[in-house]
């Protein structure tokens, strides 16, 4: 079953416009924007993808990253097909660039049955549209959401904050959480390495934290692109000033993948650009680097360990339950 796709205008008879991100796509009939799961069908746009679902699974939240977010609960996981970029780095280009040749058939899941899903383990806590770009499946996402949220489960997106302002708003009445992947902070390297840009998911993390969601950013850092001393140090002092200093980051490792052959990041480099976001943020984390020691929470005012991490081992011994620090009382921003 295919889905009338939201957010499109009529240009003319059998030529439509997609209006969901910004690449704001003109498709004529039988052709699909550029993200290739939304297909104009003699003028109208639909999402092929509905109901299809490439991976799924219960995930420790830490995996999403999400650290300040319910720490150490699991979250049921979903993903389907397809990106609005095109990173030339994509760590998961099998399922969103590569992108199957047809879904007629594939299995499609109704919305009720993922959320019985989720609910069948005990103490999850909800479900993430991750893996691939989840805006790109918005209709369906929005419609498990809307049942997730009766059985009061938590909604949490993974994404990369390239959409508009008007479906991103439709968004935060059902999204909890969101872990956005900042980039990079040029117009130059989204433009060129993402074919995309930079100023809509800077409005996506305004809009975001202007409704109280709660937020964590995800920062991919690539050798010699994005690490720029200069260019990182401005990126941190606007999320420090515009989304607040308490805004948890995590910087991630990155590694050769796709279409970019470019050395991993070095223990090093992200130990600099640590130290530089720690001079404005309260919480910076480095991932995909094993035995680090930045996977721990730490209190900003007594600097004692309140969380304990390793991989996905959570130990919150040094965290109340109201999620005030043990040893000073000093509140930890979050959820938990
Ligand atoms: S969601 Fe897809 S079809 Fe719509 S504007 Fe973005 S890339 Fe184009």
């Amino acid at each position: 079953m295919m889905k009338t796709a939201r957010y499109q205008e009529s240009i003319q008879r059998y030529l439509s416009q997609c209006n969901l991100c910004p690449h704001h796509c003109v498709i004529g009939d039988g052709k699909t924007g550029r993200c290739r799961v939304r297909e104009n069908t003699k003028g109208e746009i639909n999402l092929l993808t509905y109901g299809i679902v490439s991976s799924m699974g219960f995930d420790p939240i830490e995996k999403k990253p999400l650290y300040h977010f319910y720490p150490g609960k699991d979250i049921f996981s979903i993903g389907s097909f397809g990106c609005t970029l095109k990173c030339r780095f994509c760590q998961n280009w099998e399922i969103s660039q590569d992108l199957p040749n047809h879904y007629s058939r594939m299995k499609r899941f109704a919305p009720e049955e993922l959320v019985m899903t989720a609910a069948s383990k005990k103490g999850n806590i909800g479900i993430a549209y991750t893996y691939n770009e989840p805006t790109v499946w918005f209709e369906f996402m929005l419609d498990i959401a809307a049942i997730a949220r009766k059985y009061k489960m938590k909604n949490v997106m993974i994404t990369n904050g390239f959409i508009n302002p008007e479906p991103m708003d439709e968004l935060l009445t059902f999204i909890d959480a969101f872990n956005v992947d900042l980039k990079a902070f040029t117009e130059e390297f989204y433009r060129t390495l993402t074919f995309s840009s930079l100023e809509p998911v800077k409005e996506t993390l305004l809009r975001i934290k202007k409704a109280g969601k709660h937020l964590e950013i995800t920062n991919l850092v690539i050798p010699e692109l994005n690490d720029q001393t200069s260019d990182f140090t401005e990126m941190i002092h606007w999320i420090s000033t515009c989304l607040g200093g308490d805004t948890p980051l995590h910087l991630s490792r990155y590694f050769p993948n796709y279409k970019l052959n470019q050395s991993a990041t070095t223990a090093e480099d992200l130990k600099r650009l640590y130290n530089i976001a720690k001079t404005k943020l309260k919480y910076v984390y480095i991932g995909n680097l094993a035995g680090n020691g930045s996977q721990n929470t730490e209190c900003p005012s007594c600097n004692s360990t309140v969380i304990y991490r390793n991989r996905y081992n959570v130990l919150r011994s040094g965290l109340q339950k109201n999620g005030t620090c043990k040893n000073c009382g000093e509140k930890i921003s979050g959820f938990f």
